[in-house]
């Protein structure tokens, strides 16, 4: 049994939660308490009544996740968001969520961990949001269509599956930027250009960047929102393990996206 504060503090010192900055819905930190120490971490992706369900059945009293409760903004306590906060509270379930923080993170962040699962050494920071670098880049020299076949073998490990923009027979990544979740957008594109990168790897992204980027001879590979931003979370859960000996449990739950 650890003290919950002990883990929130550790955790926002950890992930830089104070000075990392992100989308009001976020709202980075302890989302939700429960009566004071933990006794077993569950992590996902995102927090739904499922979710919070599985969570219990593993007689986990701390949920860590990438998207928390609040994206929405202020909303009634009715339907699906009572039932997830009635859930949590009757089974004494804390939530801690960590957004940009974790996708930023040098060691247990989402884009690090997913360029070196994809066999790709970051020597860089790529989509700038604000004051920080949300993604990495770097360099490599492999045949793109390899590079995405590993990265469909993720998504497809991760219950989903890759796409791409079209990739020119014998094109090479030699130069990729590397942005998980909602990664292509025209800022990224035009950061991508600037910085002459002849590959993107993203989670996914509207149409727009794909006409754009067969415009521009760029290669984009969309490898799922949801599987692209799955390592964090498990990476966090392992390090509370190691650190305050708390057993932890991944659950998965896919999103089709
Ligand atoms: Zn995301």
């Amino acid at each position: 049994m650890t003290d919950l504060a002990r883990i929130a503090s550790h955790l926002d010192t950890l992930l830089g939660t104070a000075t990392i900055p992100d989308y009001p819905g976020a709202l980075n930190g302890m989302q939700v308490s429960n009566s004071g120490t933990v006794h077993r971490v569950a992590a996902s992706v995102d927090i739904s009544k499922n979710v919070i369900e599985d969570a219990v059945r593993a007689n986990a009293n701390l949920l860590i996740v990438h998207h928390g409760m609040f994206w929405g903004g202020a909303q009634p306590i009715t339907g699906t968001t009572y039932d997830r906060l009635r859930l949590l509270i009757t089974h004494d379930v804390a939530v801690y969520s960590s957004h940009l923080p974790l996708d930023a993170h040098q060691t247990l962040g989402n884009n690090v961990l997913l360029a070196r699962t994809l066999g790709l050494e970051p020597n860089a920071g790529f989509a700038r949001f604000k004051t920080v670098d949300i993604g990495v880049r770097g360099e490599s020299d492999v045949a793109s269509e390899d590079l995405f076949a590993r990265a469909d073998a993720f998504a497809r490990a991760n219950g989903g599956a890759a796409r791409s923009t079209i990739i020119p027979a014998a094109h090479r990544t030699r130069r990729w930027g590397l942005c998980t979740g909602a990664g292509a957008s025209t800022e990224t594109l035009l950061e991508a250009q600037a910085l002459g990168l002849d590959t993107l790897i993203v989670g996914e992204g509207p149409h727009h960047t794909a006409v754009a980027a067969n415009e521009a001879g760029l290669v984009i590979i969309y490898a799922g929102h949801y599987a692209t931003e799955t390592l964090g979370v498990r990476a966090v859960a392992d390090h509370l393990t190691e650190t305050f000996g708390l057993p932890s449990t991944f659950i998965a739950a896919p999103t089709g996206l």
